[in-house]
């Protein structure tokens, strides 16, 4: 078993977890089998109960834990399925720790950071590793290397590499080179300075990941290199990219990284096949055309709020070769007017949580209905999709969610029964995978190719069925539910080119080369529809980076 570990310098946002997802796809393309962790050191026990503008999205996984998005970096960028096991906080780490002080674990100890915390630390490295399902484990180290809440971390690893042998690690650090303008010079003291702190703690990085906005010439890397104490091949640089994330692997791959890691880890793998990544990044680079989606939701902001489904569309858009152009509309600017909406040709209301900007997302939902745009309702995207259905159709005037009105006299929305007793905010909602069972018939079925299918949920709220039958005979139809039938999972509109709904987040399971099909759907259902812009694509059928249709990966 190897192990790498990765460690951020100098500031954060550097997208180290971006940059462990792409050593991940480059190593399971030299057919290694990988898995990736993230260890975050905050004392939050999961980000679940954390403020988007805070953390970004909170990323569901299979069996319902609610973890940092780089895990969603993680599952798209590589083939593995991640669990709670792949997601450790501080807060996890305190919490097991006291528990077991208090069952009388460490009875006559005192208890400590150093061996307690780090012990555990460790265990839960180990735990991955000796499933024995993999070759690799890339674990991530949130946070920035001087941090003090880190350090727990950073000793467990100085430990972890002493008892595995130094030839079985890699330390990865990614810093920043930053370019100083009066000076006309990329800087490597901040590097210098992160290494240095990485070195009081014991740890010796073996690679430097780069992140620069300028090339690194020949001068930099060697005095990286040299008061660094890595070689000079193992300083890469990572520049930031020009089009789509898609390419770090690329980037990574060009200056060596996959090659050098083997290297260092003694592993002899062949040579690795980016082709049908390298295929998608140029779909997504260079598409036949663009089409304009509406994203009507709260944190219009801040990127990483709605990343897994930016991802998502992204993924499906390249599938049908077409790019993507946004229009983020910020829910509140729509209650008085949906004219923004005007050149869209689908739009799309993601989930979320309470009252702020309701109605301006039944506005858009609304907006769309009326006027035959493709739409998709995700969670709370479905659930106003609803109210407005039975408000402005089923003149149910007053129909309401109990989240944003407690006393509503229609209640199309209500809290899910498991739901009533609960009192704590964290982990408790209907979360991770469940089956939906698809009616026959239904454009679900048609879009899904399926009957049965399973998908992430995060929720407390649910569809009230008393008014299924009153719904549906205006045309709102329950075209999934749980397999007892007692949950609505998906509605869609009779009368309607692409109307869909799901109480689920689909965009937790979407890939670049596995577009998820409510995803796929919507945008075939936009691009057939024909309204929106005038193609404005580069689509130059004489650029050498198209792909020619016929060489495209089967999606
Ligand atoms: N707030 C809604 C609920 O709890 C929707 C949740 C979501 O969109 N994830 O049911």
């Amino acid at each position: 078993m190897k192990y790498i570990f990765v460690t951020g310098g100098v500031v954060s946002s550097l997208g180290k977890g971006l940059t462990a997802a792409s050593l991940g796809t480059l190593l399971e393309s030299r057919r290694l089998r990988v898995v990736l962790q993230k260890f975050d050191p905050y004392l939050n026990v999961d980000p679940g109960t954390m403020n988007p503008f805070q953390h970004g999205e909170v990323y569901v996984l299979n069996d319902g834990a609610e973890t940092d998005l780089d895990l969603g970096h993680y599952e798209r960028f590589t083939n593995c399925v991640l669990t709670r096991h792949n997601n450790l906080t501080s807060g996890q780490v305190y919490e097991s720790v006291i528990l077991k002080e208090r069952r009388g674990d460490y009875l006559g100890k005192t208890v400590q950071v150093i061996p307690h915390v780090t012990d555990l630390i460790k265990h839960r490295i180990r735990e991955i590793s000796d499933e024995n399902k993999y070759d690799i484990v890339i674990t991530e180290i949130g946070g920035t290397t001087g941090d003090i809440e880190g350090l727990p971390f950073l000793e467990a690893i100085r430990q972890f590499i002493l008892e595995v042998g130094p030839q079985n690690v890699v330390n990865m650090h990614v810093t920043l080179v930053p370019y100083i303008k009066a000076a006309h010079e990329l800087k490597t003291k901040p590097t210098q300075q992160s290494v240095a702190k990485l070195r009081e703690i014991g740890l010796q990085p073996q690679v430097l990941i780069c992140r620069t906005e300028k090339p690194l010439d020949h001068d930099v890397r060697r005095k990286l290199s040299m008061f660094c104490s890595v070689s000079e091949k193992a300083v890469i640089e990572e520049r930031d990219v020009e089009h789509t994330i898609y390419e770090v692997p690329l980037t990574l791959h060009a200056e060596g990284l996959d090659q050098l890691v083997c290297d260092l880890l003694h592993l002899q793998t062949p040579e690795p096949d980016l082709a049908d990544w390298q295929k998608f990044v140029d779909r997504v680079v260079c598409p036949k055309r663009h089409v304009k989606i509406a994203v009507v939701g709260k944190y219009m902001d801040v990127r990483d709020a709605y990343k897994s489904i930016y991802e998502s569309l992204t993924h499906a858009a390249a599938s049908e070769d077409c790019g993507i152009d946004l229009k983020l509309i910020d829910a509140e600017s729509l209650e008085h007017g949906d004219g923004q909406l005007k050149d869209a040709a689908g739009v799309l209301i993601p989930g979320g949580f309470g009252g702020r900007g309701i109605e301006g997302k039944i506005n858009a939902a609304r907006y769309a209905r009326e006027h035959k745009i493709p739409f998709l309702g995700l969670c709370l995207g479905m659930q106003v999709a609803t109210i407005e259905f039975a408000r402005n159709v089923c003149g149910i005037g007053n129909a309401n969610s109990t989240e944003f009105d407690k006393n509503t006299v229609e209640p199309v929305i209500s809290l899910l029964e498991e739901q009533r007793g609960v009192r704590n905010k964290g982990a408790s909602m209907r979360l991770g995978t469940w089956p939906t069972k698809i009616v026959q018939g239904t454009l679900a079925e048609k879009i899904y190719g399926d009957t049965e299918v399973t998908e992430r949920h995060r929720h407390r709220y649910e569809f009230n069925m008393t008014y299924r039958d009153r719904m549906d005979t205006k045309g709102f139809v329950i075209s999934g539910t749980s397999p007892d039938g007692t949950l609505a999972e998906l509605i869609e509109l009779r009368d309607h080119p692409y109307f869909v709904g799901c109480q689920y987040h689909p965009e937790f399971q979407s890939k670049p080369n596995k577009p998820h099909a409510l995803f796929k759907g919507f945008i075939h259902a936009c691009l057939a529809r024909e309204l929106g812009p005038a193609p404005r694509a580069p689509a130059d059928p004489l650029s050498p980076r198209r792909v020619p249709e016929t060489e495209l990966v089967a999606q």
